[in-house]
């Protein structure tokens, strides 16, 4: 089962941005924050992370590709 990206609530401030981006519609806005609704549908593009102003968004493989990064 591949990792989900995980949208940090505290973060977000409902920009919409990342719903109106992701190609599959895997996004929505629930009570005014961005959250996976349709986890199915996510095909791990990472269009939502690197359009978030706020870092709200991570894709989990890509953090633990980032530690190895800076390990070396
Ligand atoms: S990683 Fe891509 S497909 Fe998945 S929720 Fe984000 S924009 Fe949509
Ligand atoms: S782009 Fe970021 S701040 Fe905007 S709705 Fe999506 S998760 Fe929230």
């Amino acid at each position: 089962m591949q990792p989900f990206p995980m949208i940090h609530q505290e973060l977000c401030t409902g920009c919409h941005r990342c719903i109106d981006t992701c190609p599959t519609h895997a996004l929505a806005q629930i009570e005014g924050k961005a959250q996976l609704y349709q986890p199915d549908k996510c095909t791990y593009c990472t269009a939502c992370e690197d359009i978030c102003p706020e870092q709200a968004i991570e894709l989990p493989f890509l953090i633990v590709f980032a530690a190895n990064q800076s390990a070396t």
